[in-house]
């Protein structure tokens, strides 16, 4: 059938029936215009803009197959229905290639078309004029609209949070399927106030109420409350709306979220719980338990210390150490000495008097240990307190007897020590009686022994009373090590003092006695506890503005955990090998005393069974001898 017409001359036809006006009409017309004559559809017409569609390509006179090869979906069919039935018709939205024969120009477009009849004068069918509108634009925005709406539904359905929409009036128009699987409840249930019925009962008012002062109000709104799941349980949500506006600035709704929070509330009930239970249990203890923030207030103070002190509130910042609550004489101290440990984040003791509830003085025994999270950041400070005030009393007992037992001994031990050092001075070279002078030189040492024990222990009774006064002037340290050393190697039997002098000299200013008591006791202690070795060496050396001495030995060491305990006043290392050492653990106290009065440090460095190294640093005097 189409190679017929291709065949068949149709060149005679012409516009015979039109007149000119009507044809320029049609020309300048801005919709597509056609005319095709009989029922091959030869087209005999065809406005410019209806022409440009195929580009270049030559379509006049031309059968509609021939002349638009491409043309499918019911074209032709429809061109030849309104031929055979004198009626028109209408196709909407159909699809064209425009310009098919250039490949980079080719483009679909989109058209309405109107076929209508086209009767010759004697009002018989002869053809066929087709209109056409270019809807392009608008089946591309349906097009990207609906895409939009794809997206839309497929980022909703994605998310993992309940989401929503809602008009001016606060009914919900649209959830996504987050919300529905949580409720397992239809879609439909939900719009308008059907949501509401998803929230826990006790919740309902309470969300109600901010729901709607909050839309009323057309305000961003925040609240939480629980969803009665499809499987029975409840889950808690944070939902927030956001105030939707149009280009025009008109209120348009809501857009929200709700999130799953139930395992966030689930560790909040969980600290609820054992903050509650560390409280009961804080306020249950006889002790006094505090805790501050990383800003040194207090966050927490337990029932007993509230007692305690007859306070019902916390004060803010360092507040019970400035005020009275903290004995006069104690307070400064005491400041000092938390706020220095909480700048380092050290733990701390101290020990305070401070004032009760009836209105007297108690001593306190006050620890602080920094909190630190789990991962690793400074909280604050926790800590406990202890009326000690009987120990301290019980000590001052012990240290009186202490006091006046060493002062009484003492008289009686100078007048032997002098009458063995008379009888030594005329029997030494004297006597042929070897076991008297063996004799007499024991019972010397042993009282230098007595002599140094008892010396000591006046003097922890006269630290622990503030009562050791230190006789400080400027001296060569170096001549006080020569000396001491050369004192203590006297009576050394066994072992060899190696001192390593520094190309230097170090004046400090101190009380020298005192100074020599370290060194006798670094050496002594040196000397005791190597027994199978035969030599300690000294060192001194600077470091800034101090100088340090050193006293090494070869002996059974100290394990570090008791490393910090020995300079505790009467602590001695527990163990088969160091009880066979006789001594009352005070030597290294009174030292550490001495040295910390003198604005200087003491510390040890030590490896069990190899050798201890102590030291002290004392500040270096500016003006030298
Ligand atoms: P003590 O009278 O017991 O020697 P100190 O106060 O001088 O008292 O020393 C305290 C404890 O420290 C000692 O009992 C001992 O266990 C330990 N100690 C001190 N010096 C040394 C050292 N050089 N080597 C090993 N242990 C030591």
């Amino acid at each position: 059938m189409l190679s017929e017409t291709e065949e068949t001359d149709y060149s005679a036809g012409s516009f015979y029936q039109t007149d000119n006006q009507l044809k320029r009409l049609f020309m300048q017309a801005q919709s597509l215009i056609a005319i095709l004559r009989w029922r091959e559809g030869v087209c005999e017409l065809i406005n410019p803009l209806f022409k440009n569609l195929w580009g270049p390509r030559e379509v006049l006179n031309k059968p509609m197959r021939v002349a638009w090869p491409e043309l499918g979906n019911g074209f032709y069919e429809k061109v030849e229905q309104v031929y055979d039935t004198n009626q028109a018709v209408q196709c909407f939205e159909y699809a064209v290639v425009t310009n098919p024969d250039s490949e980079k120009e080719a483009a679909e477009s989109f058209f309405d078309f109107l076929f209508s009849p086209y009767c010759n004068q004697q009002g018989d069918i002869d053809g066929v004029m087709i209109i056409g509108f270019n809807v392009t634009a608008k089946v591309t925005a349906r097009r990207e609209l609906a895409e939009h709406h794809l997206l839309f539904k497929d980022i909703t359905d994605a998310a993992s949070t309940a989401l929503w929409t809602v008009d001016t009036k606060g009914n919900i128009t649209f959830v996504n399927h987050t919300w529905i699987d949580w409720t397992g409840q239809p879609y439909e249930t939900h719009l308008g106030r059907g949501w509401i019925e998803y929230v826990v009962t006790e919740d309902r008012d309470r969300v109600i109420s901010s729901y709607i002062r909050d839309v009323n109000r057309k305000r961003q709104y925040e609240v939480d409350f629980r969803v009665l799941r499809s499987d029975g349980l409840t889950q808690w949500v944070a939902a927030t709306g956001k105030p939707r506006y149009l280009p025009n600035g008109d209120f348009a709704g809501y857009v929200g979220s709700c999130m799953d929070i139930t395992e966030r509330k689930k560790s909040e009930q969980l600290l609820k719980d054992s903050e509650e239970r560390f409280r009961n249990i804080a306020d249950s203890a006889p002790v006094l338990i505090w805790m501050t923030g990383v800003d040194k207030h207090t966050t927490f103070l337990n029932k007993s210390w509230m007692q305690f002190a007859n306070v019902s509130q916390l004060l803010s910042g360092t507040g019970y150490l400035q005020c009275d609550l903290v004995h006069e004489h104690d307070q400064e101290d005491v400041l000092d000495r938390y706020l220095c440990a909480f700048d380092n984040r050290q733990e701390f003791y101290l020990e305070y008097r401070m004032k009760t509830y009836d209105g007297y003085y108690r001593w306190i025994g006050m620890k602080g240990v920094p909190r630190i999270s789990a991962d690793g950041v400074f909280e604050g400070y926790i800590g406990s307190g202890m009326d000690i005030t009987e120990m301290k009393e019980h000590e001052q007992v012990k240290n009186d007897f202490i006091g006046m037992a060493s002062h009484e001994l003492k008289t009686p031990i100078t007048s032997i020590k002098a009458y063995i050092q008379l009888l030594l001075t005329i029997y030494k070279n004297k006597t042929e009686d070897e076991f008297l002078t063996k004799s007499l030189t024991t019972v010397n040492k042993q009282i230098n022994k007595l002599t140094r024990l008892i010396t000591d222990l006046l003097d922890v009774s006269k630290m622990e009373s503030g009562r050791l006064s230190l006789n400080s002037e400027p001296f060569l340290l170096n001549d006080l090590l020569k000396e001491t050393i050369e004192e203590v190697q006297h009576t050394a039997t066994q072992h060899d003092i190696v001192y390593i002098p520094s190309a230097q000299h170090y004046t400090i200013y101190a009380d020298r006695d005192r100074i020599g008591q370290v060194i006798t006791n670094f050496l002594t202690n040196a000397i005791k506890y190597s027994p199978e070795s035969d030599r300690v060496d000294v060192m001194v050396s600077t470091t800034d503005n101090e100088v340090k001495v050193t006293v090494q030995d070869y002996g059974i060491g100290i394990n570090p955990e008791e490393q910090p305990k020995i300079f505790n006043r009467f602590y001695r290392v527990e163990g088969r090998n160091e009880q066979t050492f006789s001594g009352f653990g005070i030597g290294l106290y009174v030292a550490a005393e001495i040295v910390r009065r003198h604005n200087g440090n003491v510390w040890v460095e030590s490896e069990k069974d190899k050798g201890s190294a102590f030291y002290f640093t004392l500040p270096i005097h500016t003006n030298s001898l």
